[in-house]
Order: C-alpha cells, then sequence, then structure tokens
C-alpha cells in the first residue's frame, strides 16, 4: 500500500516514541506489572491515541488505514501498550455511534488525552464463543436500570475507568435478540473486580468485574433496547484488522532483532546468515508477516471505503496472532540458547501474542465467520 505523506509523518512520530521510549523498557514494564499512566498520557500530548477521532475528541481525524499504521508502530515497541490505542479507537467509535451525546462528549475526550481507559465486557464465566447466549441481567427500574452478573476475562479488568458491557434485558432465549449494551463509568457503587494470574499480557491484565445492583441511568444504554448486541458488536471488525497490525509489529520486532544477530553470530567459521537452514525460515517469517501486514491494510481501507469488510477482518484476527508467534518463535530459535533465556524478549512477545489466539474470538470462531460469508449462515453449525 502507498502511504500518504500525512500517513507517513504520523508513522515515523509512532515510531520514533516506540523505539526509543517503549522498546527499551518492553521486559521491564513486564516486571513491574501495572500499566503505566503516565506514558499513556504522554501518547496522548503526542497525538497518538483515537487519531481516527473527530477533532473536536481531541483525535485528528484521520482514517483507519493510519490508525492501523500507529498500532503496528507501537507494538513493535510494546505489543501490550499498543492495546491501549487500539482499545480507544474500538471503544470511542462505538461510543460516537451508540452513546447519547453527553455521555461521548464527557469521556471520548477523557479518552484520547489517555486519562480514561475502557474496558469491553462480553465474556462470562459460562463462555464467550457463543457470546450472545449470555447471562448478565439488566433490568428497568423506572429511569434507571440494575445490573446483576459477572463478566470474566476482561481486559483492563482493574485498571478500566469505565466499562462497556452487554447485558440481558429480553427473555434468556432470546439470544442476541434481548441483549443491550451500557456504558458504566468504574466508580458505580456496585461494581467490583478482580485479576488473574496469566501467561502474558502482564501489564493490561485480565480478570473478573462483578455487577451487584448496579444502577445506571437509561441514558447510559447504547443504542436502542434489546440492539445491543448487533449494533455494537459491529464495531469490532475494525479492532480485529488493528490487532493483526499489532502481531505484526511485535512479529518484526523480533524479525529485526534476528536477522541482525544473524548477521553476528558466527558457527562452523562464518556468520550464521550464511546459512540456508537460519535465513530461509527467517525470509518466510518475512513473507508471512508482510502478507498478513497487505491483508491488514486492506480491511482497513475497505473499513474507510464504507465497503463490507466482516470476512477480511476475521481473517487478519486469526492469522495475525498465530503468523506472529510462530515467526517470533523462529527468532527464538535463531538466538540458539540465549532465546531461551527471559533476558531476550522472544519469549516475552511469544507469550503476549498468543493471548490474542483467544481474546477476541478463537481462530474457530474466525474461521466460521469467514466461511458464513461464503456459504450463509444457516449452512455454519454453530
Ligand atoms: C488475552 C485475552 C484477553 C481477553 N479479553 C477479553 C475482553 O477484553 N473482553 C471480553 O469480553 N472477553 C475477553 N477475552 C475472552 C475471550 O473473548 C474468550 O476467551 C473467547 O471468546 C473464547 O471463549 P471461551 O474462552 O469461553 O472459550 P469457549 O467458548 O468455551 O471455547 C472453548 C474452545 O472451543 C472452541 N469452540 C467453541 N465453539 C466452537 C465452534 N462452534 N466451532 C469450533 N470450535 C469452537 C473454541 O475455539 C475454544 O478453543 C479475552 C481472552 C483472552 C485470552
Amino acid at each position: 500500500m502507498v502511504l500518504t505523506e500525512d500517513q507517513k509523518a504520523l508513522q515515523e512520530t509512532a515510531r520514533r516514541f516506540a523505539r526509543e521510549r517503549l522498546l527499551p523498557d518492553y521486559q521491564k514494564r513486564e516486571k513491574i506489572g501495572i500499566l503505566d499512566r503516565e506514558l499513556i498520557s504522554e501518547m496522548g500530548r503526542l497525538g497518538l491515541l483515537g487519531v481516527d477521532l473527530p477533532e473536536e475528541f481531541g483525535g485528528l481525524g484521520a482514517d483507519s488505514v493510519t490508525t492501523g499504521l500507529i498500532a503496528e508502530e507501537l507494538a513493535y515497541g510494546d505489543f501490550n501498550v499498543s492495546a491501549v490505542p487500539v482499545g480507544i479507537s474500538l471503544n470511542a467509535a462505538i461510543l460516537m455511534r451508540h452513546a447519547k451525546p453527553e455521555v461521548a462528549r464527557e469521556w471520548v475526550p477523557r479518552m484520547t488525552r489517555g486519562e480514561a481507559i475502557v474496558a469491553i465486557c462480553l465474556t462470562e464465566p459460562r463462555g464467550g464463543s457463543d457470546a450472545s447466549n449470555l447471562q448478565l441481567r439488566a433490568r428497568r427500574d423506572g429511569d434507571h436500570y440494575v445490573i446483576n452478573g459477572e463478566k470474566t476475562s476482561i481486559t483492563f479488568a482493574d485498571c478500566a475507568d469505565a466499562y462497556l458491557i452487554f447485558a440481558r434485558t429480553g427473555q434468556p432465549d432470546e439470544g442476541a435478540k434481548g441483549v443491550s449494551a451500557f456504558f458504566i463509568p468504574g466508580d458505580t457503587p456496585g461494581i467490583s473486580r478482580t485479576r488473574f494470574d496469566d501467561l502474558g499480557s502482564i501489564i493490561i491484565g485480565r480478570g473478573s468485574v462483578f455487577f451487584d445492583d448496579v444502577r445506571i441511568p437509561v441514558n447510559h444504554r447504547l443504542g436502542d433496547e434489546g440492539k445491543g448486541f448487533t449494533q455494537v458488536m459491529q464495531g469490532f471488525d475494525y479492532s480485529r484488522a488493528l490487532i493483526g497490525l499489532q502481531c505484526c509489529g511485535a512479529a518484526q520486532a523480533s524479525l529485526d532483532e534476528a536477522w541482525a544477530y544473524a548477521k553476528e553470530r558466527e558457527a562452523f567459521g562464518r556468520p550464521i546468515g550464511q546459512f540456508q537452514g537460519v535465513s530461509f525460515p527467517l525470509s518466510e517469517g518475512e513473507s508471512h508477516i508482510a502478507a498478513v501486514r497487505q491483508l491488514c491494510y486492506h480491511t482497513l481501507a475497505l473499513r474507510d471505503a464504507a465497503m463490507p469488510h466482516t470476512s477480511e477482518a476475521a481473517m487478519c484476527k486469526w492469522m495475525g496472532p498465530k503468523y506472529a508467534f510462530d515467526v517470533i518463535h523462529q527468532c527464538l530459535l535463531t538466538f540458539g540458547h540465549y532465546g531461551w533465556s527471559k533476558d531476550l524478549p522472544h519469549q516475552q512477545r511469544m507469550r503476549d501474542v498468543s493471548g490474542l489466539e483467544i481474546g477476541d474470538g478463537t481462530a474457530a470462531v474466525m474461521k466460521l465467520i469467514i466461511a458464513r460469508g461464503r456459504i450463509g449462515r444457516a449452512a455454519v453449525q454453530y
């Protein structure tokens, strides 16, 4: 894809920030284990958060491709930090489209300034793939809803400033039709949260969020009652392409490091990069990542052109984490015994990208979406 001058300028800003501010401390941040909110504010001041949002909401009015370029560059430096702008673009797009204007006007600028993080709460203890079959209940009580139940496996669970949740307002057997979406500030009474002991993405964390008689005004509902699932879930095509690019950024960092090492490290009297057994797997990795990257750009360009891109987004979402994991693993092996040490970042990148083989929908679910696009919903067995 040929980039415009504006896209190249923003890409360069993100690249410099990622390589100078993020990459050197990627592993140190994991050891500290909490999200550095000052770093997020700094990204806000640099204009790297919500670039796709209108200027009056703190964005730059950029397109989806530019948003993807930034996610990719930031993930080169720190895959986990790059989850913040991806979340902001997804959540703010949902708020701008489906929230009451007063709610969007209060929260979206806070998100683009790096002052507010929003967690998306869909998964429940009984499962995530069959997403519309959820049980968390929102009962109408005058001009409020009263919310009860548990969401689990939620990214940013214990550090979010607000929650975008899906709850059942209709009958239990209504499926997606009886589901509504709500925006809930994190300091609303009745909310409690936990943190899991995870394999990766430690700084952004994952956990459960409990809602115990949480009262939320009716104007915090997103979209129409009973239509939240269908209306709000459409936004996820966007984040799936952005996630693909996050994975490309992380894999590219390991590839660059592995190529540099292959030029220096010697075995049998010559640099190991001269052995095709070393260079060809890395060349294959470059090819896979280049292919996924272009697919993600293409998907985002379809979004910018307001064209359908659900299948393409599902392709980005399963291929991104899978190829990135495999490529980073190959890079780890290129470093021989050093690669097996926690001193090098490849093991952390592998753990971090592997979370998104599950999060935001597994590869199996993405392939069902692609199949549904080809042979229709009725032909695909859920
Ligand atoms: C790192 C991470 C971050 C996450 N962040 C969030 C978040 O922010 N918000 C949120 O709501 N959720 C989040 N999740 C939860 C995630 O969306 C769910 O884990 C995911 O949708 C799968 O649901 P499940 O784990 O309940 O697996 P299940 O639905 O129980 O599925 C178990 C296995 O069966 C397979 N399977 C299920 N149905 C089918 C089928 N029809 N055909 C073929 N295979 C099938 C699945 O692919 C999976 O391998 C996150 C998960 C992870 C790991």
